[in-house]
């Protein structure tokens, strides 16, 4: 995710792990960018995904893995946004 304008931006060969290298969303660079959804979230999914959707307890389980990591990935996007109009009103 682009610290500076927000953008979840796919790097799968993790180029932008070089604060360096600029952004391809804003042009930034300087600014450490840490993968989204962050690791506990993308762990939460992989034992969703893992689940035997054949029976009713895989399904059950990958339910409340998968609404879990829903709820945890709208509550960082909240705090972010919280964080963003804060720094807003600062400003002015
Ligand atoms: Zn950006």
């Amino acid at each position: 995710m682009c610290p500076s304008c927000g953008n979840v931006i796919s790097d799968p060969e993790w180029h932008l792990a070089d604060v360096n290298v600029p952004a391809p969303c804003c042009g930034d660079t300087g600014k450490s960018r840490g993968p989204w959804p962050d690791s506990p979230i993308r762990k939460l999914i992989e034992i969703a995904s893992s689940q035997d959707l054949n029976t009713i307890e895989g399904k059950r389980t990958a339910i409340i893995f998968m609404y879990t990591a829903v709820h945890l990935m709208f509550e960082k996007i909240l705090w972010k946004l919280l964080e963003s109009a804060g720094e807003k009103m600062k400003l002015t």
